[in-house]
């Protein structure tokens, strides 16, 4: 493949300093059962390389030369998963360890398509083949168990000491076997803060409309990777730099391009925003992410349809069918967060309207039945939220936002949220806002 004889380093206990403290229990036996059982048994990927930049490891990514049934009959609650890679998932509670077979083979027996890129690959193979598959060198790092050293085959450890990110082979090939390879560039430079090799940077442009032909259920996934993983807004700037943001949200780059100083204050707010939610630990909710990532195009179409002369609510309904229309066709929000996100863009103009007129300083019991109504919405605290981030742009007056939060359940004093926790299964069953978020397509005007 990319090199046929492979001479590895060995990297001492000593010399690494990964200690077993730093890996999680449950993939420690996993790690344990193999190696009694006679097989190899390494952890490989993310794990090894956040452990040696000190980072606390998201997941913990097993490589054996044991097949899946042979990995599945050593636990009791594993399951074999993947058409495309067949890996077995060992499930302890929530966390699940993946256990993935040596890959290999010799490239015959990887079906491609007619621009070069991995169809099926599903041939085993021994540790020296495994690492020609990876993507980067920093993550073709193997954490023996039997030894505790790391064996390295791609100079990945002066990669990680250097933070450098270089694609294992041809940068150009690589991307042209799995496109995605370069939404994970730009992922891993903002994670990690490490810089592409100017091979493997430069080979992303000539590459980058390979990403149109991706299922957008995967653009999905690697969306909510780059955008709350905790590194979002860095994400976003990678992705912007490096051209590729066009590729998960056209609309909105376009919008970019023409209004980048605007636009991106609000984007700046949404992602730093969820950044530090997720830094202390606090849950996200995808919905409320792609609902302020999308808005300034929303707000756009709804004020086209303004124009025509089409009535408000009419306006936002139709603009919010649009904004999603385009949106799913390049990444697969699914239905419950886009129904979601229809209900808090739909709130906006709500919480604008009633607070503008609302008194400072009235007593919840005096206020109107409007009022009282919005209140009591099961969304009203994420609409409040994400009205307020607009307020930090200047969009709506801080006035309003601070009427409704003179209402809001001292959150603040609870551990400072600034994004909603959690957003109720039953909103529709609360409140002033449409029951179901209204399908308008059926009496949509036309476009002029
Ligand atoms: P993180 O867990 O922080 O997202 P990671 O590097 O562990 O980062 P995973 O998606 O968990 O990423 O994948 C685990 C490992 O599998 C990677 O480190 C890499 O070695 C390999 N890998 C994953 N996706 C690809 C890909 N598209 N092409 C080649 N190798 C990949
Ligand atoms: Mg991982």
């Amino acid at each position: 493949m990319y090199s046929n004889r492979p001479v590895p380093v060995h990297i001492s206990a000593a010399e690494h300093g990964i200690t077993p403290e730093q890996i999680s229990h449950h993939a420690l036996t996993v790690l344990q059962r193999l190696h009694e059982q006679g097989y190899g048994a390494y952890l490989v990927g993310g794990c090894v390389r956040d452990a040696l930049v000190g980072q606390l490891p998201k997941d913990f990514d097993v490589v054996t030369d044991a097949r899946p049934e042979q990995v599945r009959a050593l636990f009791r609650h594993a399951r074999i998963i993947g058409r495309r890679f067949r890996i077995v998932h060992v499930i302890f509670g929530h966390e699940v360890i993946e256990v993935t077979t040596f890959r290999g083979g010799d490239d015959d027996a990887v079906r491609r398509s007619d621009q070069g890129r991995i169809l099926r690959d599903n041939v085993f193979g021994t540790l020296e083949e495994d690492v020609w598959r990876r993507d980067f060198a920093c993550n073709a790092l193997y954490y023996d168990f039997a030894t505790a050293e790391i064996i390295d085959f791609v100079q990945g450890w002066q990669d990680v000491s250097a933070g450098r990110l270089r694609l294992i082979g041809n940068p150009q090939t690589r991307y042209q076997e799995d496109p995605v390879r370069m939404l994970r560039a730009a992922r891993f430079a903002a994670k990690l803060g490490f810089k592409l090799t100017e091979d493997t940077a430069a080979a992303i442009h000539p590459c980058r409309h390979l990403l149109k032909d991706i299922a957008p259920a995967r653009l999905f996934d690697e969306s909510i990777k780059l955008f709350q993983g905790g590194y979002g807004w860095s994400a976003f700037e990678q992705l912007r730099a490096l051209d590729l943001f066009g590729f998960l949200f056209a609309g909105l780059d376009e919008l970019l391009n023409r209004d980048y100083v605007r636009i991106a204050a609000l984007l700046k707010q949404i992602l730093q925003g969820t950044d530090e939610r997720v830094a202390a630990q606090l849950p996200v909710n995808p919905a409320f992410l792609f609902a302020g990532m999308l808005w300034p195009d929303l707000t756009r179409r709804r004020e086209y349809w303004l124009h025509q002369r089409v009535d408000s609510e009419t306006a936002l309904a139709v603009a919010a069918d649009e904004v999603i229309d385009s949106a799913v066709r390049q990444v697969a929000i699914p239905r419950r967060l886009t129904d979601l996100m229809r209900v808090l863009w739909a709130l906006q103009p709500q919480l604008e309207r009633w607070g503008a007129i609302g008194e400072p300083g009235l007593p919840l019991a005096q206020l109107s039945a409007d009022h009282k109504h919005l209140l009591a919405h099961a969304w009203f605290r994420a609409g409040l939220d994400f009205l307020c981030l607009r307020a930090a742009v200047g969009e709506v007056s801080e006035s309003i936002c601070a009427f409704w939060r003179q209402y809001a359940p001292a959150r603040e004093a609870q551990g400072g949220e600034l994004i909603p926790t959690h957003l109720p299964e039953d909103f529709a069953s609360h409140g002033s806002l449409p029951d179901r978020p209204r399908r308008s397509r059926h009496r949509r005007p036309r476009r002029a």
